[in-house]
C-alpha cells in the first residue's frame, strides 16, 4: 500500500517527526494530549514547512524581485473535499503570510465532465473557508492563447499532428524497460502540420481521428516525455465556450501554462504530479515563457472515507447518500453541513502540515479540531434524545418556574438564557436505572441528582405499563436546593439534563457515524463501496429540546449538554426542527473500538 498513519502529531511541525510515527493511528486520549500540545506550538512559532523554506530562500534570491504568486486551481467536476481544504489553505495561506497574491483558476479544459454548478459551489465553499482569491480565472479563457502556443511549437519543429490511434499510440510507447516506436507521422513537414492542426481546429475531422503531440524523445526514460498528446478532438459543448472548440489541451499542456499567463510562481500540486515536471519545464522552456515553477506535496488523505470526486460522485449517484452535502460526505458543503466550522478545518490543516510523502491523516485528528472550536463558541441546551418522563410528585401542579441559566461557561460575552421549568419533565432513559448498580449516581430508587440549573430530586420509583416498560419515573424534589440559592447543604455526585414537558419542542436528530467501516475503504479488497458503514446515520424522530432552540438558523451550532455538539440542519424550520450531530463530545467511538 505504501501509505502510513499520520496520528496527531505533538512538535513544532509534522514534517520533523513524520518518520517517528507508528504506523497505526494512536489512543484516543493520548492523540488528544498532542493535539493540545501541538495547538499550543501552532500559535507559537513553528518551523517552516518545505515549501516555505523554499519560498524564503527564493525571496532571499530575489526570484521575480521576491514576488509569490499561487493560485488554486480546482476542475469544476465536482463539489471540494477536505483534500481540497488542504490545498486552499496552502495556496492562499503562503500567499497570505508572503504578502503575494493566490488566483482561484478553473482547470475547465475536459468538456465532458465540468458544469457551471460545480463552479458555483466552489467558490460558495472556498469564501466560506474564509478565503478570498485576488483574481478568478478559467482556463478555458486561454483556450486561444493556447492554440497559439502550439502552433508555436509546430513552427519550431516541436510538435506534430497524428493520425494514429489511441490504441496504436498506446502500443508505440514503449515501456519503462523497452523504448518506444516513432510513429509514421512524426516528420510531417512544419506546413502540413499547420494546415493539419488549423483543420482540426476547424472541425473537419471526428474525435480520436487525430491529435497533436509535442516532439520529444520516443526513448526518453521518462515515459511522459515520450511525445506526450497536447490536444485532442472532441466534439463537445463546454459549459463556458460552448461550441466555439472542438479541440481541447491536455491537462500538461494547459496546466503550466495557464500558470505561466498568470504568472504564478510557485505552482504547488500534488505529489502523483511529480513525473510531470519535466514535462511541465519543457513546454515553458520551449516557448520562452514566464518561468513558472512546479512544487508537490503529498494528498490528504484521511481514515474511513474516500477523497477522490469520482467516488464521491458514485455515492451521490448511486444514492449512498443524500447528495454532495449530506454531512457523512468528506466534501466542504458536507462538512459545513454537519456543523464543522471554518475555523476548525483550518486548524486541522494547519496541524495535519504538508508532507513530501503518502500518508493518512486518522480522522479523530479533526474531529479533535471540530471540538476544540465548538467548546468555544457553541450554546449549551438541554436536548432529550431518548425520553422518558419524569414526574416530581410534590412540586404543585399547573406552577412554572423560569431559571437564569449560562450560554456558555467558557464564554463570558455568550450571555444567558431563560429555562422554563414544571412538574413533568423529559429525561433520558438511561438516566434512570431500577436496579442500579452501587455507582450508578444517576435516578434509581433513594439516590439523588440534581436536575441540571434546577433542583435536587430524589427518586420514589417508577411506573410501567403492562408489557412492563417504564413510563413514569417518579421523583420528589428539595425547594431549599434551587440552583444558585442552594441551602440544603447536600451535595450529589449525578447532574442530568431534562427538558420541561409543557414546554419542549419536538424535533428530529440525526447522528451520524463514519461513512466506512475500514479505515482505508480505497486499499480493501473489491468495490470500495462494499464498506460502506451501514449504520452511519440513525434518525431520532422525537426528541425534545428546550424552547430557545425554537429560534435555531441553520448552520448554528449547539452543546447538546452530555450529549454532543448538534448543529441546525438547512432543512430545519420553526415548525420542524432538524439538528444533525457534528460531533460526539469524547471520541467515544475510539473508545468502544478499544473495547473490541
Ligand atoms: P480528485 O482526485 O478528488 O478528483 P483532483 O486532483 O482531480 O481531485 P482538482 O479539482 O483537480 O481535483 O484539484 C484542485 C487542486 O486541489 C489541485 O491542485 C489538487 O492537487 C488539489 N487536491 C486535490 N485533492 C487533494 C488532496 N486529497 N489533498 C491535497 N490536495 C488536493
Ligand atoms: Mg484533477
Amino acid at each position: 500500500m505504501g501509505i502510513r498513519h499520520i496520528a496527531p502529531l505533538a512538535a513544532p511541525h509534522v514534517n520533523d517527526v513524520l518518520c517517528f510515527l507508528p504506523m497505526q493511528p494512536l489512543k484516543a486520549h493520548i492523540a488528544a494530549y498532542i493535539c493540545t500540545t501541538f495547538l499550543k506550538l501552532m500559535s507559537e512559532e513553528r518551523s517552516l514547512n518545505f515549501l516555505e523554506e523554499i519560498i524564503e530562500s527564493d525571496i532571499a534570491e530575489g526570484i521575480h524581485n521576491g514576488r509569490v504568486h499561487t493560485r488554486f486551481p480546482p476542475e469544476p467536476n465536482g463539489y471540494l473535499h477536505i483534500g481540497h481544504a488542504a490545498s486552499i489553505c496552502l495556496n492562499f495561506g503562503l500567499a497570505k503570510k508572503y504578502n503575494g497574491q493566490c488566483n482561484l483558476r478553473f482547470d475547465d479544459t475536459n468538456p465532458a465532465t465540468e458544469e457551471t454548478e460545480y463552479v458555483e459551489n466552489i467558490k460558495n465553499d472556498i469564501q466560506w473557508l474564509g478565503f478570498t482569491w485576488d483574481n478568478e480565472l478559467y482556463a478555458s479563457d486561454y483556450f486561444e492563447q493556447l492554440y497559439d502556443f502550439a502552433v508555436t511549437l509546430i513552427q519550431k519543429g516541436l510538435a506534430y499532428v497524428d493520425d494514429s490511434t489511441a490504441e496504436e499510440i498506446a502500443a508505440m510507447k514503449g515501456s519503462t524497460v523497452a523504448p518506444g516506436i516513432n510513429s509514421p507521422y512524426r516528420d510531417r513537414s512544419i506546413e502540413e502540420n499547420l494546415q493539419m492542426f488549423a483543420d482540426m481546429r476547424a472541425g473537419k475531422y471526428k474525435d480520436g481521428e487525430k491529435t497533436l503531440r509535442a516532439k520529444i524523445d520516443m526513448a526518453h526514460p521518462n515515459l511522459l516525455l515520450r511525445d506526450p498528446l497536447m490536444y485532442r478532438i472532441k466534439h463537445e459543448h463546454h459549459h463556458r465556450t460552448g461550441d466555439a472548440w472542438c479541440i481541447y489541451p491536455m491537462y500538461d499542456f494547459a496546466h503550466g501554462q495557464s500558470d505561466s499567463i498568470e504568472q504564478i510562481t510557485h505552482s504547488i500540486c500534488t505529489l502523483e504530479f511529480i513525473h510531470h515536471r519535466p514535462l511541465y519545464n519543457w513546454f515553458i522552456e520551449q516557448l520562452g515563457i514566464f518561468p513558472s515553477k512546479q512544487y508537490e506535496f503529498a494528498r490528504r488523505n484521511l481514515t474511513y472515507t474516500v477523497m477522490s470526486k469520482r467516488k464521491l460522485l458514485q455515492l451521490v449517484n448511486e444514492g449512498h447518500v443524500s447528495g454532495w452535502d449530506d454531512p457523512r460526505m468528506p466534501t466542504i458543503s458536507g462538512m459545513r453541513r454537519r456543523g464543522y466550522p471554518a475555523e476548525a478545518i483550518r486548524n486541522f490543516s494547519e496541524m495535519a502540515g504538508i508532507a513530501k510523502r503518502e500518508n493518512i491523516v486518522d480522522i479523530s485528528m479533526l474531529e479533535f479540531c471540530v471540538r476544540e472550536v465548538l467548546n468555544k463558541k457553541a450554546n449549551r441546551v438541554m436536548a432529550v434524545l431518548d425520553p422518558v418522563k419524569l414526574v416530581i410528585t410534590n412540586y404543585p401542579e399547573g406552577q412554572e418556574e423560569l431559571f437564569t441559566t449560562d450560554n456558555n461557561p467558557e464564554d463570558e460575552t455568550a450571555g444567558n438564557r431563560t429555562l422554563p421549568f414544571s412538574r413533568e419533565v423529559w429525561i433520558e432513559r438511561e438516566d434512570f436505572m431500577e436496579n442500579a448498580p452501587k455507582k450508578f449516581f444517576r435516578l434509581a430508587p433513594g439516590n439523588m441528582v440534581r436536575l441540571k440549573s434546577a433542583y435536587i430530586v430524589k427518586c420514589e420509583g417508577c411506573v410501567k405499563d403492562d408489557a412492563g416498560n417504564i413510563t413514569e419515573v417518579h421523583c420528589t424534589y428539595l425547594p431549599e436546593s434551587k440552583s444558585g440559592n442552594d441551602t440544603s447543604g447536600l451535595t450529589v455526585k449525578g447532574t442530568i439534563h431534562w427538558v420541561s414537558v409543557p414546554h419542549a419542542r419536538t424535533a428530529t436528530v440525526r447522528l451520524y457515524e463514519r461513512l466506512f467501516h475500514v479505515e482505508n475503504p480505497s486499499a480493501e479488497e473489491g468495490d470500495f463501496k462494499e464498506y460502506i458503514n451501514p449504520a452511519s446515520m440513525q434518525v431520532l424522530d422525537s426528541v425534545f429540546v428546550e424552547p430557545a432552540l425554537a429560534s435555531a438558523v441553520a448552520g448554528e451550532s449547539y452543546q447538546f449538554m452530555r450529549k454532543g455538539y448538534f448543529s441546525a440542519d438547512k432543512d430545519s424550520t420553526t415548525d420542524k426542527l432538524i439538528f444533525n450531530r457534528t460531533v460526539t463530545l469524547k471520541d467515544a467511538w475510539a473508545k468502544e473500538q478499544k473495547k473490541n
